[in-house]
Order: structure tokens, then sequence, then C-alpha cells
């Protein structure tokens, strides 16, 4: 730096707060630390789960991590970076979230640790760059294939990624979670794309888990609005309507007087001559299903009902689209703009029961690859924690079909590639190697935790760990938390998809990079708050200067 001046130059306003070199990398790493430690326990089957109680009183009892961290409403921003290393992580390949955030963390307290001994966090840097190449090369050389037709190794990638946050059910899970993606799987040229976004999750609370059923089309949380009306129609035309069947209040306020019962009486029937005419544009369109965004008159309804067409109303914008792709219908913003092209196509459409609750199926669409997965379970919890899981394998299982690469869980991995790292370094050597085995230790936190999370000594078990991965056919051996002890992973189907392997050491690399990076903090004084939550934060906070 070129302070060359006696006088101080004074370039902030004033009340700003402003900390500098070692400190400001010290509390930037203990915050992610902190973050990082919050989720840590979470790893695995047999990891804890967080219950977290917002300010309405709303609880959420979650052991995945990118919800978590969502839930938790972390202030700082070093914490909010870390969130977003799960959020990524999930946004990429919706699993690995803890994995990545545990990862981020560990290479954040070797790098403490290593600037403690005077290492310069840009040689630190430097080192972790190598090591994350290195270390995804030689993630692809262990990975192994997988194809679609793998069933049994889809349904174990399904399990994995459940792991943990459903119990009771799980086997019933997985193999609907299977049938639904193999399902949506499109295959172009040799190309395989899979949209997960064509397995609709819906939820009914009430039943068990393992009454959760596949079905083949769409499932909406409505009823059909009137008694009148048909509750099951066969070969469905459906119109998707983003238009009110109501009359729209005026936006000005208009005064109509009305001085005589002939002029009340022509008022009515003008408004029922319009909410006439809306019904008759969709009859003439050839319509039987009316699925409307917006609201239905009651009389509007009447007159549908009369014409023996059934309809819903205030429909998600999301399952909108969903009945988009599904039926291949268009959503049209103008009654009178309805065509008999615009409209879905579906062999059923009708009400069912359910707990209790009416809810619309729309079954053996136009498009056969949308199919919906209608979670039970006995409680709200359960239910969205079931919808976790759930997404979480949807997405794992479509990674691996569209990677079409696999690699064994339990730690199995990363100790195998801790091991590669650590005779990398050697050849690399001066201190980027130091930083390269430091990135090495933080891979094994994985197993270390899962240890640590089946009440085995961390310790020993990574010693054993790596004593195993030396001699031949070792690379499968990882910690099984549920027996509390070391086996073959592969053979337990304990798999996992490459990209989650990669993906959470890009992110957590990322990030981990980025915050070693900062080394001040200018905090303004002008909004008061300096984006600390008061108390929000564990872990010496105090010293924070903002
Ligand atoms: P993440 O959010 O990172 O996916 P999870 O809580 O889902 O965190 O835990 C994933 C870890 O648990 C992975 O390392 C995975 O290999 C491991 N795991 C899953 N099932 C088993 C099992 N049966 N035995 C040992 N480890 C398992
Ligand atoms: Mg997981």
């Amino acid at each position: 730096m070129a302070e060359t001046s006696q006088q101080p130059v004074i370039f902030l306003s004033e009340g700003t707060k402003r900390t500098k070199g070692r400190d400001a990398q010290r509390i930037n790493i203990m915050i992610a630390k902190a973050v990082a430690n919050a989720v840590r326990s979470t790893l695995g089957p047999k990891g804890m789960d967080k219950m977290i109680v917002d300010e309405l009183g709303d609880v959420t009892i979650s052991n995945d991590g990118a919800t978590i961290l969502e839930e938790m409403s972390i202030d700082h921003p070093i914490g909010k970076m870390m969130v977003e290393v799960a959020k990524t992580q999930d946004a990429e390949v919706g699993d690995g979230t803890t994995t990545a955030v545990v990862i981020a963390g560990g290479l954040l307290k070797g790098a403490e640790d290593l600037i403690d001994e005077e290492i310069h966090p840009t040689v630190i840097i430097k080192g972790y760059r190598f090591a994350s190449k290195k270390a995804k090369e030689v993630l692809a050389e262990i990975a192994e294939p997988v194809t679609l037709k793998d069933k049994k190794m889809l349904k174990s990638i399904a399990l994995t990624a459940m792991a943990g946050k459903v119990s009771e059910g799980v086997e019933e899970l997985s193999d609907l979670v299977v049938t639904a993606i193999t399902q949506v799987v499109d295959e172009e040229d040799g190309k395989i794309t899979v949209d997960v976004d064509n397995v609709k999750v819906e939820k009914k609370q009430g039943s068990s888990l393992a009454e959760t059923q596949l079905v083949q089309g769409i499932v909406i949380d409505k009823e059909i609005v009137h008694s009148g009306m048909p509750k099951k129609i066969t070969d469905a035309k459906i119109a998707l309507l983003d238009a009110a069947l109501e009359i729209k209040e005026t936006e000005t306020d208009a005064k109509i007087e009305i001085t005589s019962p002939d002029q009340m009486q022509a008022f009515l029937d003008q408004e029922e001559g319009m909410l006439r005419k809306m019904v008759e544009h969709v009859k003439k369109s050839g319509a039987n299903f009316v699925v409307c965004q917006k609201g239905i008159d009651d009389l509007a309804q009447h007159f549908l009902a009369k014409e023996k067409i059934a309809a819903v109303r205030r429909v998600k914008k999301s399952d909108m689209d969903a009945l988009v792709r599904a039926t291949g219908g268009k959503i049209v913003a103008r009654v009178e703009d309805l065509s008999a092209s615009d409209l879905g196509k579906a062999q059923n459409a009708q009400e069912k029961k359910i707990a209790g609750d009416a809810m619309v199926f729309i079954e053996g669409c136009k498009n056969p690859k949308s199919v919906s997965l209608l979670i039970r379970g006995g409680s709200e919890h359960v239910i969205d924690e079931a919808e976790r899981a759930v997404h979480d394998a949807l997405m794992s299982t479509a990674t691996a079909i569209k990677d079409g690469k696999i690699v064994s869980g339990g730690g199995s991995t990363e100790v195998e590639v801790a091991m590669r790292l650590r005779e990398y370094a050697k050849t690399i050597g001066g201190r980027e190697q130091l930083a390269i085995e430091a990135f090495a230790d933080t891979l094994e936190e994985i197993p270390r935790t899962l240890a640590e999370t089946a009440g085995m000594n961390p310790l020993d078990t990574l010693v054993s760990l790596r004593s195993m991965h030396i001699g031949k056919g070792g690379k499968y051996i990882g910690v099984n938390v549920l027996e509390s002890k070391l086996s073959d992973m592969k053979a337990l189907n304990v798999i996992e998809p490459l990209s989650v392997k990669t993906q959470a050491i890009t992110s957590g690399t990322e990030v981990a990079e980025m915050i070693l990076r900062i080394d001040d903090i200018i905090a303004g004084s002008s909004k008061g708050k300096g984006g600390m939550p008061p108390g929000g934060m564990p872990g010496g906070m105090g010293d924070m200067e903002m």
C-alpha cells in the first residue's frame, strides 16, 4: 500500500467501521465455519434433524441442508454466501447441499490454519484451485457408468438420496421415483434429456407414505366448483383460462342511477347476458372442462353446469403451466379468443376424494411424459420432509441418467480422492502442497462426520479407512452408518451421481476462494444495523466491528 502521507486520508463518512487484514479474514472465516457447523450434524442417514421456528411460530423440521439454511434467515453477508452455496448445489444437481456447505466450511478452516502459519491467502487459493481440478479428474476416473436400463442401480440412487429423510415407505417411494423419472426421459439422437418439471409433486395429508401414488397425468388440489357439474368427463377437452368468468368491477367510481324496477331488471339482465356470452364462447370452442386461473361467478358456474361443462377455479400458475405441458393446450387470456385449437386433451378429467378432500385428476394426457406423484403421509411435517426427500431423489436419479456416471457414497469416494490428492500434493511441493493437503483433509470431513453421526470414533475410523483404501479393492470402503462399521458401499447399494460430488467441490471451492479474497470489511453505519442480526449468528459475533 502506498500510504506515504503522514496524515491519514479520510474518505469514509463518519460512523463507518472498517476491519482490515487478518482480523477481517478471521471474522469472515469464523462466520462461514459457524454456518457450516450448523448443518454439519444433519449429514447422512443418521444425521440429526433441525427444528426451525420462524417469527410467526411456523415450524420446519428438516434434515435437508438447503432447507435449513434457507429457513434460518441468516443476515450476515458471509453467511448468505454460504446459503448461496447450498442453493446453487440444489439448483444444479438437487442433492449434496450439506456436503457442499461442509466442504466450504472445511476449506476455510484449513485456510485459517495455513494463514496462522504465515501462508498468504493467494497461495492457499492457488493450491485449492490445483486441488479442486485434480479432485475432479480423479472423480471422473473412478466414476462408473449407469444407464436407463439399470433400474436397480437407479433405485439405489433414489434410496441414497432419501436416506435419513424418510424411513417408513422409502422402498415404495424410490420405486415410484424411478418409474416416474424413467417415464419422462427423452432420448433424441442418442442424447438424453430429463425434465424433472414433468414430474409434478402434489401432497395430501392422510394415510401413510407407503400409500403415495404415481398418477399418469396431472393432479390439482382443487374441487369442481358446482355440484351440478359432471364429476367425471371422458375424452376431456380442456380450456385453460387466465381470465375471470366474472363481470369486472369498474376501475373508476361510477354511479348508476336506477329509478324504476324495470331499469333494475334491465341492468341485471345485462350482467346475466354478459356471463351467458362468456359461457357460450367456452361452449363454442368445444371445451367440456374449464381450468380457470381466476374466479368463476356463481351464475357462470350455473350456466356451465347446464351445459355439462365441469370447471375448477383459482388454479395456481404452476399448475396451469403443468397442464400446458401435459395436455398440449394453450393458456388463453380472453374468453372471446378461445378456440378449438387452444384446448388441451386428456382421456379423463375427474374429481376424486382423497382423505375427504376433493382433488382433480387429469389422466391419460396428450403428452404421456407428464406424471404426478401424490405424496401421502400422516402429518404435515412428515409429508413436507417427504416432499423434500422426493425432490432430492428425483433430481439425483435424473442427474445420474443425464451424466451416465455414478460413484459410491458413505464417504468412500471422498477418502479415495483425498488419498490421490495427497500423492499429487507431493509432486507440486512448495507452500501450495500444504493447501492441497488441507483440501484432502477437507474431503475427509465427509466420512469423519458420517462416523460421528453413527457414534464411531472419527479419528480411528479415518485411520482405518485410509489404510483400507491403500489396499486392493478398497476403493468402495466407506462408513456404514446403519451398522456403525466400515463396509463396501457399492455392495450396500449406497450410490450417488458423479455430478453431486463434482458440483459440491466446485461450489464449495468457489465460495471459499471468494471469502478468502476479502481482506477489508467496510460497513457503513447509515442503515443503523450494518446487516447484523441481533444475536442471530452463533459464535463470537460481538467481535465484529461493524
Ligand atoms: P446432502 O445434503 O449433502 O445430500 P445428506 O444428509 O443427504 O446430505 O447425506 C449425504 C451423505 O450421506 C452422502 O455422503 C451419502 O453417501 C451418505 N449416505 C447416504 N446413505 C448412506 C448409507 N446408507 N450409509 C452411509 N452413508 C450414506
Ligand atoms: Mg442428500
